[in-house]
């Protein structure tokens, strides 16, 4: 219920984590089923948005093309809905606080006098680690883990992220797909040794999941996989051992469900 005396209203950013509707969080859940508006990114679930049952749908994810109008868009129909409405929900993909615009929104509303809070949800590098079965800080390997894009924002310099890439034990690389063999070039040439295990998953948690296991030399050369879903790319010796070796390194193949089906 909208009553006029608790407007504006608040707005939430929530984490909507990697797919699986079952991973999100209770918090995320029942503010879902309490929101009045949804304003939500073109890959969430439908029984996630199911949950929204009194909600009014807003899809901000399709409609505008170019990502600084969508941006300023979005922060503007926060704000409005936030002026008519008291429980706002803006649905993000996996954790909203990476790569997931949020300082922009968070930004905009509080320049707008609207309160705000944030719900952390599950992120596509922990999704992905978990169907891999792989500690991404596994004891002797790995100490620390690096969320990095190999994207960079117009002004930032371009190889940034190639210093972070290089001086991780494991890196999660993000929005990677369509850049994995340049990647894997760039890794090798700024030293990561070419036998470095790599591995790619697409639409973690989800029925539609596949994996990938290779390394960066054969990511290099091997022409790029064609994704359908989004896609995470991790690189470390994590991946060498334990439930990895289960993985077959088959660039290109579909994997349907190797750890599953060869465990054992
Ligand atoms: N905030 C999100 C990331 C948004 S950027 C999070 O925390 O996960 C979008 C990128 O996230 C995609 O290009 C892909 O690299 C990754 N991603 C999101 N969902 C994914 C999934 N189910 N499987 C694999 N990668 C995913």
């Amino acid at each position: 219920m909208s009553f006029e005396e608790n407007l504006p209203g608040k707005v939430y950013l929530v984490g909507a984590g990697p797919g699986a509707p079952d991973l999100l969080t209770l918090r995320a859940a029942r503010l879902l089923e309490a929101a009045d508006v949804l304003l939500h990114d073109a890959l969430v679930h439908p029984d996630t948005l199911a949950l929204a049952r009194r909600a009014r749908l807003i899809d901000v994810g399709k409609r505008y093309g170019k990502v600084s109008t969508e941006q300023r868009f979005i922060n503007r129909a926060l704000i409005e809905a936030a002026r008519t409405h008291a429980i706002v929900v803006r649905l993000k993909g996996g954790d909203p606080m990476l790569f997931g615009r949020a300082q922009e929104e968070i930004d905009a509303l509080v320049a707008a006098g609207i309160e705000c809070e944030i719900v952390p949800g599950i992120t596509a590098a922990l999704a992905a680690a978990a169907t891999l079965r792989v500690s991404l800080t596994r004891r002797g390997l790995s100490r620390n883990v690096a969320f990095l894009t190999a994207r960079h924002g117009s002004g930032e310099p371009e190889t940034e992220w190639l210093k972070a890439a290089c001086a991780a034990d494991t890196v999660a690389l993000y929005m990677a797909s369509r850049q994995a063999a340049e990647i894997a070039a760039r890794l090798i040439d700024a030293g990561r040794a070419p036998d470095t295990p790599a591995v790619l998953v697409e639409d973690a948690s989800l029925a539609t999941e596949r994996r990938l296991r290779t390394t960066l030399r054969a990511l290099r050369e091997a022409p790029a996989p064609e994704f359908r879903g989004p896609v995470i790319m991790a690189v470390g010796e994590v991946f060498r051992v334990a439930d990895a070796a289960a993985l077959e390194i088959a660039p290109l193949a579909p994997i349907s469900s190797p750890i599953r089906s060869r465990a054992g």
